[in-house]
């Protein structure tokens, strides 16, 4: 069975779900393609009664919504609160300014008239992760819906209560049979959704594996799809940055979700002025860490995801100090039950480690040491991924000017990379294609259609 709730936090099985049968998915998409022939028709202000009102009941609900994501996937109960608000922020943004967004734009041709209009492509297909269970549900579904297109959504396997509460927002919210559909299906039965003409368009959230197929799928079938794929962000330490605070900046931009975060600092990389003391400091907060029950408040430190996350992470570093690098801190799971690893730091990982280029998911810092800003540039550039990053340094000027020349798709300047519903989220090389969220993030799957009035008697 494929869609399981386990409590990472004891290992406890605590619901099985069925995957729909080929029967039930054909009527779902039926379903979904009908609904698109209505609710595209329908106004920007209809639309946003249905997905305002989602937003104010998700806002409402709070505790209700978080629960699950705790008991699903381990995340810290307070984090868990603060991504439903997140998710409910995205969600009234797109209520809210939509219609701005998608309006029509009036260019200036040589003569007569040219505008281009927006407009929906039609039913789009969603395979979604784990780890921020509803925000990377809002963060599709939103825009989408205010467009006036209807989404199916695979999530992972291991939420289903919170892929079933998000399909339950809208049917609360007064959506449509169809608008947001949650499909409980196989890998397989993804294939062949894709396949399926009805689809117009695809988006993956995901591993660069799962990326490599899903795209490859979509491709096949000529549909436009984005891809937000996995990361090595570089938090960068110059020797000007105010060391205690960039210090509670990297325990935050390395723990937030466990390390569970796409975005999640991964490579600590400091100039040789600072990095005694900062490796020192950082290492002392992460071993105050205090492990537990992710419901508890007192915890800082709660369990992976699942055991199989667990597993991988641990042969990670295994893998790491066998190509030489050394542990610093940590580097084993915790002597209790459930997924709990020990918050790690690797130092001397050379550029043949496999470590090197490798995503870590997880409570594991890499740290590298470097002469000074140019080699962090160099560093932080020297990697497959590019998706965020951040730099920490007194000289806000500095600062930009180094975010400029690091290769991702998102730099942050004095805070670890993160997420508002107004900034546009993604990134280029193998961390993906294409954006979410802000005004950027609804044209993906949109029309762009040049209408051209021009003189009966103009020349040729
Ligand atoms: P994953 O294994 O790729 O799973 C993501 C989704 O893809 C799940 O719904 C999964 O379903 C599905 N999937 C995996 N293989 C598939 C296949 N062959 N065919 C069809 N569907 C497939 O990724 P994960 O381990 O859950 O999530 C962590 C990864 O996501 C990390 O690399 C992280 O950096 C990345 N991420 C990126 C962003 C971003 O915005 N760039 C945001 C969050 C996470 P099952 O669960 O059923 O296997």
């Amino acid at each position: 069975m494929a869609y399981r709730s386990i409590n990472p936090n004891d290992g406890k099985l605590i619901k099985t779900f069925p995957e729909l049968t080929d029967a039930q998915l054909e009527k779902a998409m039926a379903t979904a393609a009908a609904c698109f022939e209505t609710w595209r028709k329908k106004s920007y202000a209809e639309r946003a009664v249905v997905v305002a009102k989602a937003a104010a009941l998700m806002h409402a609900r709070v505790d209700e919504f978080a629960r699950p994501v705790t008991l699903e996937m381990g995340k810290l109960f307070a984090q868990a609160q603060g991504e439903v608000v997140l998710s409910a922020d995205i969600i009234a943004y797109y209520a809210r300014n939509a219609e701005r967004f998608l309006a029509p734009v009036c260019l200036h041709p040589g003569s007569g008239e040219a505008v281009v209009e927006s407009s929906p492509f039609g039913v789009l297909f969603g395979v979604e992760p784990w780890n921020f269970p509803y925000y990377q549900l809002a963060r599709f579904a939103a825009p989408n819906l205010m467009a006036g297109n209807v989404v199916m959504v695979k999530h992972a396997g291991c939420v289903p209560q919170c892929a079933i509460a998000f399909e339950q927002l809208w049917r609360d919210a007064g959506a449509p049979a169809g608008a947001y559909t949650n499909l409980l299906i196989t890998y397989d039965q993804v294939n062949r959704v894709i396949d399926d003409p009805r689809i117009k368009g695809v988006a993956l959230t995901g591993s660069v594996e799962a990326g490599r197929i899903v795209a490859g799928r979509a491709g096949q079938n000529l549909k436009k799809s984005t891809m937000e794929l996995g990361g090595s962000d570089a938090f960068i330490v110059l020797e000007d940055a105010e060391l205690e605070k960039t210090i509670k900046w990297a325990v935050w931009g390395k723990m937030n979700n466990t390390g569970q975060c796409c975005v999640a600092a991964k490579r600590f990389i400091v100039v040789e002025a600072v990095a005694d003391r900062f490796l020192a400091g950082f290492k002392t907060a992460l071993e105050a860490l205090r492990p537990g029950d992710p419901m508890e408040a007192a915890t800082t430190l709660g369990p992976l995801s699942t055991e199989a996350a667990l597993v991988t992470l641990l042969g990670q570093v295994k893998s790491a100090v066998a190509h030489g690098a050394t542990l610093l801190l940590g580097g084993h799971r915790l002597d209790r039950p459930g997924a709990f690893m020990q918050a790690t730091i690797l130092t001397d990982i050379k550029p043949d480690n496999p470590a090197f280029r490798e995503e870590f998911f997880g409570p594991v810092a890499l740290f590298f040491r470097v002469k000074n800003e140019a080699e962090a540039v160099a560093l932080a550039n020297d990697s497959e991924f590019g998706l965020g990053g951040c730099v920490f340094t007194a000289d806000v000027a500095r600062g930009q000017r180094v975010a400029s020349r690091v290769d991702t798709g998102m730099m942050f300047v004095n805070h670890p990379t993160w997420t508002t519903p107004d900034l546009p989220f993604g990134g280029i090389k193998n961390s993906g294609y294409g954006r979410e969220l802000s005004s950027m993030g609804i044209q993906e799957f949109v029309n762009k259609k040049l209408v051209r009035v021009a003189s009966i008697d103009a020349a040729a």
